[in-house]
Order: C-alpha cells, then structure tokens, then sequence
C-alpha cells in the first residue's frame, strides 16, 4: 500500500476525545484529517449522558446539549434505604448533540471530518488504510476510537478489563434531580443507575463480562421494581450498550515506522474504573493529545513524554485509586465477607472510597 494523501495528524474516531484532538491541533496550524465510521456524529449514543459540573468551565459545546441539572446523588446499598450525597452537582447532557457540537468545533477550526469512513488497516509503517480504498499518510495518528482501539492495538496498548453494559430509555413519571446507583454482589465488577432526564431516563447497569449473560435479567428486574414503586414506565424506549475500560491508564504513545501515534480517552484507558465516566476525560486528553500532536509535528521530540506526563498528572491519581477500589471490592465479595461495607468502600459517594 502506498499512501496517496498526506495529513499533518489524522484522527481516528470523532467522539468527544477525537473531536477535541482535531480542532486543537487545527487550531494550532496543523492540516487535519479525522474520520469516523458512524453515519454521523455521536449516534447511536452509547452513553448515560452524565457529567460532573466541573466540565462546564471548558465545554463550549456543553451549553448546546444541557438536558436538565443534577444535584445530589442517592445510592442503594442491595435493599437498604439510600443514602443520599447532596451537593453532587452535574449535568445530564444530549450526548449526540454534543458530540456533534464538538464535531462542529472541529470543523470551525479547519478539519477535515468524514463520517461513515473506517480505519481498516494501520501498516508497520504507519499507513492508513480506509474502508472506502483511500490510504493516508501523517506524521501523527491520534487514536480517539474508544474501547477496543485498532491504533492501540497496533502500538501494543489495548484495553484488557472491560465492563459490559446494558441500557434502557424509559419515561420518567415524576421530575427528578438525582442520579441513582444500586450497587449489589448481583451486580459484579458494576453497578446499577438511573439518571433523569427531563420526561425520560437512562436506566441501566454494567457487568463483569464473565456475567453478561444475566446483564438483561439485572436490567429487567431493576426496571421492573422502579416501574412497581410509580417511577418510571413500562414500556421499554430505547435500548443501547457498549463496552467501558475498567483497567486504568494506558501507556498512551506508539510509533509506526516514522509516525507517532497518540491515545486519548477510552482508547488510552482513561474512563473510571470504578463509576465508568468518560466523557470529562475524553475531552481533556482530547485537547491535550491535539497539542501534542502540533507540538509533534513541529519537530518538539519530547512532545509525546510530555503527553503522557501530563495525563499521569491529571488522571493518575484518581485512576489509580478507582482500579484499586475495584480490585479489592471484587476479592471481597469472592470472600463474601461483609459485603455491604466492600460494596460501600467501593463507590465514590462514602468517605471509606477516599480513605487511604
Ligand atoms: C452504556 C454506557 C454508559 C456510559 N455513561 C457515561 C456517563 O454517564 N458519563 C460519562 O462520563 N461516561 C459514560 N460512559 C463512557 C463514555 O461514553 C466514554 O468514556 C466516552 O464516550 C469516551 O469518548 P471517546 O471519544 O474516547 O470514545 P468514543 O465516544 O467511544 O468515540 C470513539 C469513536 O471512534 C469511532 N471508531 C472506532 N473505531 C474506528 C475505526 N476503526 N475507524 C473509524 N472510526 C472508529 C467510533 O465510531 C466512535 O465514534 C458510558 C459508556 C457506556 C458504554
């Protein structure tokens, strides 16, 4: 194969972490080409579409998507009463209009964006090979495809623990500004939610995959319960899933012959372990990968160390605790030893999550 087109950085995957990478490296001069394999931005969504308030102060695109606010966060431990964490603010956000919001950014600032175009093949030498015949060279690849990433997979780098989730769309009876988690040894390796959103809601959970077959039965019974208590409705709107990295951060850098190729959110294992968020951190890696990228094709030789410097800086930390979390909670529940205090010390609303 021999490339025919040439780009500065090419990015493949036009989520929220592509799209953040294309516009900042455009931004800073590059010629960016990105491409997604979906027919257009962020659908299907494959999202409960929660973020935390903080992502407001960097998200133009958040202001175009809002759904309703959050306040608080309820968590039901098995079938005890909830405990209720007021002041957890946040935002239930359409996530395919922010996706495409940010899609929009990106081309503003000089992308060139295709959709339902796939990266098929990615050669030793760093060509990239797309579904519709073309081959492309850059000097930078950025590598936004999310969970199972082909440009991790040919750096070395991929997502080994991975949760597998179900979820449902259904009416909301009632106006509601908390998002619910039901967490339960039924659940292993993740938990249950339900998060409002206007006159719907999200309600879903996410499962070891070793578990996925009883995934519908623990999606099916939680919405059975909520629709008995008047909560929700019956019918069944809606019905999506997807995979979510659970095993931390991943080395986030490769070559390919001469070309760098950069990883940013899930495809550079940056998603929660432990509560599954990804979505503030697709954006931040995002940009930071967009600027490495620039900086990259500039001739900075350091510009990759950097990256990966400052996501440790940025994520480290709390990566590495959620992963920890998660390893302990999962050897405590095989103990089935105290299983309501494992179940608590694993999850971000108790004091015992942030305890050393
Ligand atoms: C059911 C579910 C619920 C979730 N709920 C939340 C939540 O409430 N809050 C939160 O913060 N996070 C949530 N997440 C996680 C969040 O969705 C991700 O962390 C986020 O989407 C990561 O963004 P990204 O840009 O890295 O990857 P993605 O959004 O996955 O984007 C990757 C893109 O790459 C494209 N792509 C992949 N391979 C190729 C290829 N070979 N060629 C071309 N294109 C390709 C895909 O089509 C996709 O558009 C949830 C995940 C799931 C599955």
């Amino acid at each position: 194969m021999s490339a025919s087109e040439h780009a500065d950085v090419f990015v493949i995957g036009l989520g929220p972490a592509g799209a953040c990478a294309a516009a900042e490296a455009a931004r800073r001069g590059c010629r960016v080409v990105a491409v997604d394999r979906r027919h257009e931005p962020g659908r299907p969504v494959q999202c409960a579409e929660f973020v935390p308030a903080l992502i407001g102060t960097e998200v133009e695109a958040l202001a175009h998507s809002v759904q309703q606010p959050i306040r608080s966060m309820m968590t039901f431990v098995e079938e005890e009463a909830p405990d209720v964490r007021e002041n957890f603010p946040g935002t239930m956000l359409d996530r395919a209009m922010f996706d495409a919001a940010l899609v929009e950014q990106a081309k503003r600032a000089g992308v060139t964006c295709a959709f339902g175009v796939s990266v098929r093949h990615l050669s030793r030498k760093g060509e990239i090979g797309l579904s519709d015949g073309r081959a492309v060279s850059a000097r930078v690849i950025v590598g936004a495809d999310g969970p199972r990433s082909l440009a991790g997979r040919a750096i070395g780098r991929s997502n080994v623990a991975l949760v597998e989730t179900r979820q449902i769309t259904v009416a909301l009876l009632s106006p509601y500004e908390a998002t619910d988690i039901f967490l339960s040894r039924a659940i292993p390796g993740g938990y249950g939610w339900l998060f409002p959103k206007g006159k719907l809601a999200n309600l879903g959970a996410g499962i070891e995959p070793a578990h996925k077959a009883r995934l519908k039965t623990v999606v099916d019974e939680l919405h059975h319960s909520l629709a008995g208590d008047g909560r929700v409705g019956v019918e069944v709107l809606g019905l999506t899933g997807g995979l979510i990295p659970v095993g931390g951060m991943l080395e986030p850098w490769g070559r390919l012959g001469a070309t760098l190729v950069l990883l940013a959110g899930d495809a550079a294992g940056l998603t929660n372990p432990i509560t599954g968020a990804g979505i503030a951190a697709a954006v931040h890696s995002g940009k930071l990968a967009g600027e490495a990228a620039s900086l990259a094709v500039a001739g900075d030789a350091f510009a990759a160390r950097d990256y990966e410097d400052e996501l440790r800086s940025v994520f480290g930390a709390a990566l590495e605790r959620a992963r920890r979390r998660r390893e302990e909670l999962a050897s405590a529940l095989a103990g089935r030893v105290a299983a309501k205090a494992a179940l608590r010390r694993g999850w971000i609303a108790y004091p015992e999550y942030w305890a050393p």
